[in-house]
């Protein structure tokens, strides 16, 4: 969509340190990373919010963790642990409005959240 970081991104136009790629979803580094590993998985079709999800993006939906699952393993987490997150509308905190899953990892993640 116009205007969109992360479909500018996707398209290429402007860098990222990508890290994971398939047909659904892209994976790069968070810029302002709050853990050790920080990485942004990505739909590759502009989907703002996960309040505009339907079964037409089931697909999607499992390669997002498809993906999550891969890269902690790369990353060395996935027995240690890690977190993922898609923050949704303002409360939440989301601040770019195309579906994103978070993974977190390389330190202790405290609960709750803040
Ligand atoms: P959220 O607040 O859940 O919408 O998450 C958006 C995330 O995108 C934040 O953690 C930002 O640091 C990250 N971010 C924003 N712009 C970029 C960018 N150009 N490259 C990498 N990460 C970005």
């Amino acid at each position: 969509m116009l205007g969109c970081i992360f479909c500018k991104i996707v398209q290429k136009q402007i860098p990222a340190k990508i890290v994971y790629e398939d047909d659904k979803v892209l994976a790069f580094e968070d810029a302002e990373p709050k853990a050790p590993v920080h990485i942004l998985i990505v739909s590759k079709e502009h989907i703002p919010t996960v309040n505009d999800l339907n079964e037409s993006h089931n697909e999607i939906l499992g390669a997002l963790f498809a993906a999550a699952k891969k890269i902690a393993a790369e990353n060395k987490i996935a027995a240690k642990g890690y977190r993922l997150v898609m923050n949704t509308n303002a409360e939440a905190g989301q601040s770019v409005y195309h579906i994103h899953l978070h993974i977190l990892g390389g330190r202790q993640m405290m609960w709750p959240p803040g």
